[in-house]
């Protein structure tokens, strides 16, 4: 008897169009700097440009690749244009790429370590390797009391921070009882709104989230943070978490971590560092000291796909004592009861995330990983670090533009001596130009123009190139006599 008639794409057909996809993705890597950074499209456009209908019959390949070109590659902000500087960047590369395609081809779920063996213990290892890379102190290896798991994101990681935090302060009794409204967490003026929205997630209440302020370089201050807990204690509260961040995604700015951290200690405060870009610059030796205090942190997240040549989403979240978090995050139905998991010799990383599924994202890290070296990574983490440094000495020595925050690695903020509206206006049009984009923010209730060197392929020419755009349309404000 035959196979009845089916839809699929069979192995032939696969592999042919496969091939197009990935030619098409190394023309796209090859021609992306020709493309306006930011699209020129308006909103509704690309929506507009989409039938009204799915397909009742199934429509061939070549089709949908030719769309791609003509109604989604118009409408993309090409994150992987060297020239973008906005924001932090979102990291690829060629082996991450390559990983991610083996994940899905595999289409592993990778939920316990029975559904994949290959999946959970390869993720453990690269975590462990990583540890390593940054120096982490022992406990935040598997091989101790701790370990890392891959996280869809950093806010995904100060969920799961605050939820064992929570339930670390309550015996593990908010978990059954919720939480009781006087638990307290502490966190800067400048932490990410991830950080809130965690807070608000976990039955906390954003009115028990407290907002320390910063000093002059926007980094929070351990006098005010220890003050605040002592008022709180005073009022019948209870401290339960602070988190710390290692370049604030405002203006890089650096929390004191070994003073945040003794108090932490002292108070008995769970204390989460927030590493989501910077902490990447910790594998190259004369940066680690940016880390320097985290042998205080129970939890700590970096993000490779912000800024280590890995494709969202992977942040590395990494905790010193992971049966905190397994007895905060663990639940097991009977239909996903097995001898592995009761044997206790096995992770099961569901029990350190919010899902139950999962992916095979240490693929792509270890692709990564294997194609770089250490040696590799360090080369051009350093370089873009460099690049932006060179970047802020024009800066400063230039007669029109003033740094507005100290710049420690690879994010420069700046500004023109025109005030606000120069400002405003000199962003505006840079971007115009689609030859860049930048992205801003409000610092010391002023202006400020963010320059981030960190997309993969970035090179010092592109960040020349930009510096004299930037000065170019300045300089026609002058004429224009706009201020
Ligand atoms: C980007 C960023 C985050 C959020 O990262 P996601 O992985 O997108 O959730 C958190 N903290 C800091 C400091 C960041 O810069």
């Amino acid at each position: 008897m035959s196979e009845p008639h089916n839809y699929h794409m069979m192995p032939k057909e696969f592999r042919h169009y496969g091939k197009q996809v990935i030619d098409w993705i190394a023309d796209y890597y090859e021609q992306v700097e020709k493309f306006p950074v930011l699209p020129t499209v308006k909103p509704g456009d690309i929506y507009a440009k989409l039938p009204d209908h799915a397909p009742q019959s199934g429509e061939p390949f070549a089709d949908v690749l030719r769309d791609m070109n003509d109604i989604i590659l118009p409408g993309v902000t090409h994150w992987q244009s060297p020239n973008f500087f906005a924001f932090f960047p979102s990291n690829t590369s060629g082996p991450s790429i390559l990983g991610e395609l083996l994940s899905a081809g595999l289409g592993q779920q990778g939920m316990m370590w029975l559904t994949s063996p290959a999946c959970t213990e390869l993720e453990t290892r690269v975590m462990d390797w990583l540890a390593d890379m940054l120096a982490l102190p022992e406990q935040f290896h598997s091989t101790a009391s701790g370990g890392g798991v891959i996280q869809d994101s950093a806010s995904g990681a100060a969920l799961c921070a605050v939820l064992a935090a929570r339930e670390q302060a309550t015996d593990f009794a908010a978990n059954s009882n919720g939480a009781n409204g006087k638990l307290i967490a502490y966190i800067s003026t400048q932490t990410h709104s991830s950080l809130e929205k965690a807070v608000k997630i976990a039955g906390i209440g954003s009115a028990n989230l407290r907002r320390i302020t910063v000093d002059e370089y926007f980094a929070m201050r351990p006098d005010a943070l220890h003050r605040q807990i002592q008022r709180d204690r005073h009022a019948g509260l209870v401290p339960f978490f602070v988190c710390a961040t290692v370049g604030t995604t405002s203006s890089n700015a650096m929390d004191p971590l070994p003073e945040i951290g003794r108090i932490c200690r002292d108070e008995g405060l769970w204390m989460h560092v927030d590493g989501a870009m910077s902490g990447t610059a910790a594998i190259c030796p004369e940066y680690r000291h940016f880390l320097n205090g985290i042998e205080y942190a129970d939890s700590f997240c970096f993000n490779p796909h912000k800024w280590l040549f890995t494709n969202f989403d992977c942040d590395c979240f990494f905790v010193a004592n992971r049966a905190a978090l397994i007895k905060t995050l663990s639940i097991l139905p009977e239909y996903l009861r097995n001898q592995a998991t009761e044997s206790g010799a096995v992770i099961d990383y569901r029990d350190w995330q919010i899902s139950l599924g999962r992916r095979f994202r240490a693929l792509k890290l270890w692709f990564v990983i294997r194609h770089y070296g250490l040696e590799g990574l360090c080369y051009h983490i350093r370089r873009h670090v460099q690049i932006a440094q060179q970047f802020a000495e024009w800066i400063k020595a230039s007669a029109d533009f003033e740094l507005a925050a100290p710049a420690p690695l690879n994010l420069v903020c700046f500004r023109h001596h025109g005030g606000d509206d120069v400002n405003k206006q000199l962003l505006e049009r840079l971007n115009k130009t689609g030859k860049l984009y930048l992205s801003h923010t409000v610092l010391a209730d002023r202006f400020t123009l963010r320059l981030c060197v960190g997309q993969t392929t970035t090179e010092e020419s592109h960040v020349c190139a930009a510096w004299e755009l930037i000065q170019k349309i300045a300089g026609e404000f002058h004429k224009l006599k706009f201020f």
